[in-house]
């Protein structure tokens, strides 16, 4: 994989952070600067509950109460994502993985087709301002309750993928407690590009 036809480097990313940590607003930044699309996994599952899809009828009230949907569904709503034309120079997940099984799985659907991830970048945001910002957001799923229970999920399943990203080399810490175009800076540093403004955006 060289790369991409603009001159941009290919670029395979994960977003790792708890909910409310901006990775959404994130994704879009970097998705136009690095020309990958972003996929939330959140957004997809979103959409197939409005459209009153199976897959939006299994999830709903999962998504409802703040659990995490099964991995086996979420192996199947990923690797069929992944396999779209749009993905193949690159992508941001964010949202996924969220288990060290999803993880895994998604290692398995890159190293099925040759690739691997180029980095996993870590929003690090202190809890109280996770919490302010959720409920400013408004989200159907945002609920004071629901919101504790989003945190408490990823402290026991998504966390410990900070571990197992910190020992295959791949993560890089972000302070996501700072301006959106600051942010934008620190993640685009990380794949060597510095200096542009985020005017447009
Ligand atoms: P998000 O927009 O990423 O906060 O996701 C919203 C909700 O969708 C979560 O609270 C979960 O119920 C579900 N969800 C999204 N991504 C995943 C995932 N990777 N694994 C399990 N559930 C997920």
């Amino acid at each position: 994989m060289g790369d991409g036809a603009d001159g941009a480097p290919d670029a395979r990313v994960v977003l790792l952070g708890p909910p409310g940590a901006g990775k959404g607003t994130q994704a879009q930044v970097l998705s136009q600067r690095l020309g990958v699309p972003a996929i939330s996994t959140g957004d997809m599952l979103r959409e197939a509950v409005a459209e009153g899809s199976d897959l939006g009828g299994k999830v709903q009230g999962i998504m409802a109460s703040g659990a995490l949907v099964d991995d086996a569904t979420m192996a199947e709503v990923v690797r069929e994502r992944l396999g779209k034309a749009d993905a193949r120079q690159g992508f941001l997940l964010d949202g996924y993985p969220r288990t060290l099984p999803q993880a895994e799985t998604l290692a398995g659907i890159l190293r099925d087709a040759g690739l691997s991830l180029s980095a996993v970048l870590l929003v690090e945001v202190p809890e109280d301002e996770l919490v302010r910002r959720t409920l400013l957001r408004g989200r159907a799923d945002d609920r004071e309750e629901v919101v504790r229970e989003r945190l408490r999920l990823y402290r026991e399943k998504t966390a410990p993928l900070i571990g197992y990203y910190g020992e295959r080399r791949l993560l890089r810490q972000i302070d996501g407690n700072r301006p959106v175009e600051d942010v934008a800076a620190q993640m685009l540093g990380v794949f060597g590009i510095e200096g542009i403004g985020t005017e447009g955006i």
